[in-house]
């Protein structure tokens, strides 16, 4: 099975997803962590790029795609052919979110573009940490040396990101599950943990 975590900058993904995997591995359960962008050697770089230069949005979803690609193709689908579970920190997602939600991009381009791309492939199960953008520039602003792209970026784009992410999940309830980020670490966890036995 295919998991995937998504939320904006500061939703406390990597916490989180640490105790996800935990939680798999003491069911007994092999899983697979990955990331994106990144998550090979290619995408890694892509990842890079992506992160130091500023570029259009076109680019960007295309860089984005190309990663995802070669995430799949070398990573992903081998591990789920092989019987294991993967755990990937954003996926699609992201993309509908960051570059058709925050910056504006056509969201029928990022539909082809994945069609063509992975074509009926996705996620079983989205985990969605889901938080006010000021908490969540609160906590990175706590967190040294992670602030800079909130305030580049500001407030207003991360409402915006995080508003087409609850749009992705208000349409395909089955598929998400919506986790109250702003809770404490502890009470994250244990939703995230009743959220997936239930699925299980
Ligand atoms: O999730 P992670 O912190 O690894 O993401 C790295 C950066 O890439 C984040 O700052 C995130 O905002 C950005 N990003 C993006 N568009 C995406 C996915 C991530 O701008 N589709």
């Amino acid at each position: 099975r295919f998991i995937t975590i998504e939320g904006i900058d500061g939703a406390g993904k990597s916490t989180q997803t640490a105790n996800l995997l935990k939680f798999l591995k003491d069911k007994g359960i092999d899983v697979v962590h990955t990331r994106e962008p990144g998550g090979t050697p290619p995408g890694e770089k892509i990842r890079e790029m992506l992160l130091s230069d500023e570029m259009g949005a076109t680019a960007e979803t295309l860089l984005f795609f190309a990663a995802r690609a070669e995430h799949v193709e070398k990573v992903i689908q081998p591990a789920l052919d092989a019987g294991r579970w993967v755990v990937s920190d954003r996926f699609t997602d992201a993309t509908y979110a960051y570059q058709a939600g925050g910056k504006g991009f056509s969201g029928e381009k990022i539909e082809a573009l994945e069609h063509w791309t992975l074509g009926n492939f996705e996620p079983d199960l989205t985990i969605l940490f889901d938080i006010a953008p000021e908490k969540a520039a609160e906590r990175l602003r706590a967190r040294a040396g992670n602030e800079d792209r909130f305030e580049r970026m500001g407030v207003d784009f991360f409402t915006r990101v995080r508003n087409a992410y609850l749009l992705r999940a208000r349409n395909s309830p089955s598929r998400f599950l919506i986790v109250d980020a702003e809770q404490s670490p502890d009470e994250v966890a244990r939703r995230i943990a009743q959220g997936v036995a239930q699925w299980l």
